[in-house]
Parts: structure tokens; C-alpha cells; sequence
């Protein structure tokens, strides 16, 4: 908010011409930004987001940026029945999903003790479930037509990197960061891949609606303010991660770590298991 928006170098332009891109999560943050750079690569973007409004804004955006076309619709990625129904009326309606982004994802900060029964199924809910509902319904329908496609999972840096102050946040990014890996080695004699972006530390949406448990307002505000002031001291671009998820897609590449903190982090976890603890 208040950064004017980043218009990608151009570098995919028309290389998605003809396909047809959904993303959830799409009317904030990274997800917006990964549809406006759908849209200037040429595709047809579906913007979905549980907020009807946001939405909109983005397929509008989308095509002002050059989409070949672009539609919002609303859903919560989490409802299995709002998913089906969203996957058979974009299927009747726009077609089979060349590139689906599972994108949309909740913050949620606090203790393992401080986190409540009712928080990790909120979280995993949107989190892990949102993107099983998603890999499950348009995941199908790539395999049953048989033209290969692309999914792409955002999962986060916590994936794999241990923290007392983010347990069912980032227990739900391991789990699509694995799932992920599975579906990949299962669709990969399909010619549908599967990418699991993990992003560090980047300047959306998501410090101010992240909630946290066990804390009173006052100490949710100092968290809040804290975290802020982290993500603008990193200053990474949702621009840039959409960049990266293209790229994933053209490389069709299998764990994308973004930013340089989720870089350095992801290299570590693979020798030192275990030392990422903060
Ligand atoms: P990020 O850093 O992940 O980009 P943001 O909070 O900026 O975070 O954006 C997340 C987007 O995902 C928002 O537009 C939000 O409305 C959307 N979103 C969150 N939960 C759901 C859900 N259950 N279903 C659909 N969209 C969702």
C-alpha cells in the first residue's frame, strides 16, 4: 500500500498468450501481483479471492495490464463445496486451468501453548486445505485433458525453517511444501508440474491482517508494529516473488526459495537440519 506498483520487465511478454491462469488469493499482496504479471505475459487471468471486491480490482487491473482477458470470481479456498463449485463453473465457463496459483494463505503468530485448537484449524484450514481442494479439483481435470499444465503452491521460507513464534503457520507451509514434492514426482510423467515458491520475508498485506494468539490488544499492536517494521526494512517486492513464480513455470522448477533471508535459510536447512531455530 502507497508503493506504486512494479511493472514487470517485459520478459514473459506473450509467453503465456492463450493460457488460461487462476490464482487465489488474488486480490492482495503476492497474489495480486502474480496475476498482474500473468496478465502482462498475455494469459487469461482468473482472479479469486474470498474478498469479492479485491477481486475485481485485480482482473480490472489485469486487464489494463494486458491480459488477454480477465474475470474475478469469489470463493473461500477453504470450503470444499465453494471449491467444487468453483472449479465446475470455471471449467464450464472459461475451460480447463493451464497454470493454477494456490496462493491464498492466512498469518497467523503465537506460541505453541498460546495457539488454541480453533486457531490451527482456522490456519490449516486456508493454509493446507485450500491448497489440497485446489491440486484435487483443477489438478484433475489438467490430468483428465491431457495437455500438461502447471501448479503452482506458495508455501513459505517457514517451511523449513523452525520458529517458536509461528508453529501452526509454519507447520501448514511444511505440509504444502511437501505436498507439493509429492504431486510433483506424481504428475511428472503427465507434463504438469509442480512448484512450491517460498517466500522470506515480503512487504504485503499479510503483517496486517496476520492475527496472533494469546496476546491482548496492546501486546498484538507492539507484534503488529514489529513485524511491519521487519517486512519494510526487507522491502522485498511482491513484484519480484510473482517474477519467480513465472519463471518456476517457464523452468519449470520444484522449490523456489524467494528472497534472499528464504535462500540462505533453505541451503542451511538442507546440511544443518534443525538450525534455523528463532
Ligand atoms: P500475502 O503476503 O500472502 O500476499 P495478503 O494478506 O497481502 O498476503 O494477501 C492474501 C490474499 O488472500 C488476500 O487478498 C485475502 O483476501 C486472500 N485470502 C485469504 N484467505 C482466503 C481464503 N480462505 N479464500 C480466498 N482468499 C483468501
Amino acid at each position: 500500500a502507497g508503493r506504486p506498483e512494479v511493472t514487470a520487465p517485459g520478459r514473459y511478454a506473450d509467453r503465456f498468450g492463450g493460457q488460461l491462469v487462476l490464482v487465489t488469493g488474488a486480490g492482495g499482496g503476492i497474489g495480486r501481483a502474480t496475476a498482474l504479471a500473468f496478465a502482462e505475459a498475455g494469459a487469461r487471468v482468473l482472479a479469486v479471492d474470498r474478498d469479492t471486491e479485491a477481486a475485481a480490482r485485480t482482473a480490472e487491473e489485469a486487464r489494463r495490464r494486458g491480459a488477454a482477458a480477465a474475470w474475478a470470481e469469489t470463493a473461500d479456498v477453504s470450503g470444499e463445496q465453494a471449491m467444487e463449485r468453483l472449479a465446475e463453473r470455471v471449467t464450464r465457463v472459461y475451460g480447463v486451468v493451464d497454470v493454477l496459483v494456490n496462493n491464498a494463505g492466512v498469518g497467523l503468530g503465537g506460541s505453541f501453548f498460546d495457539t488454541t485448537p480453533e486457531d490451527w484449524k482456522k490456519v490449516l484450514d486456508v493454509n493446507l486445505w485450500g491448497v489440497i481442494h485446489g491440486c484435487r479439483l483443477f489438478g484433475r481435470r489438467m490430468t483428465e485433458r491431457g495437455q500438461g499444465g502447471h501448479i503452482v503452491n506458495v508455501a513459505s521460507a517457514a517451511a523449513f525453517q523452525p520458529s517458536r513464534a509461528l508453529p501452526a503457520y509454519s507447520t501448514s507451509k511444511a505440509a504444502v511444501l511437501m505436498l507439493s514434492e509429492c504431486l510433483r514426482a506424481e504428475l511428472a510423467g503427465q507434463g504438469i508440474g509442480v512448484t512450491a515458491i517460498c517466500p522470506g520475508f515480503v512487504n504485503t498485506g499479510i503483517t496486517s491482517t496476520a492475527r496472533f494468539a494469546g496476546t491482548d490488544a496492546e501486546e498484538e499492536r507492539r507484534l503488529r508494529k514489529r513485524a511491519a517494521r521487519l517486512y519494510r526494512l526487507r522491502n522485498y517486492p511482491p513484484e519480484k516473488v510473482a517474477a519467480a513464480v513465472l519463471r518456476a513455470v517457464v523452468r519449470d522448477e520444484a522449490v523456489v526459495p524467494v528472497t534472499p533471508e528464504a535462500r540462505g535459510a533453505y541451503a542451511l536447512s538442507r546440511w544443518m537440519p534443525g538450525a534455523l531455530r528463532r
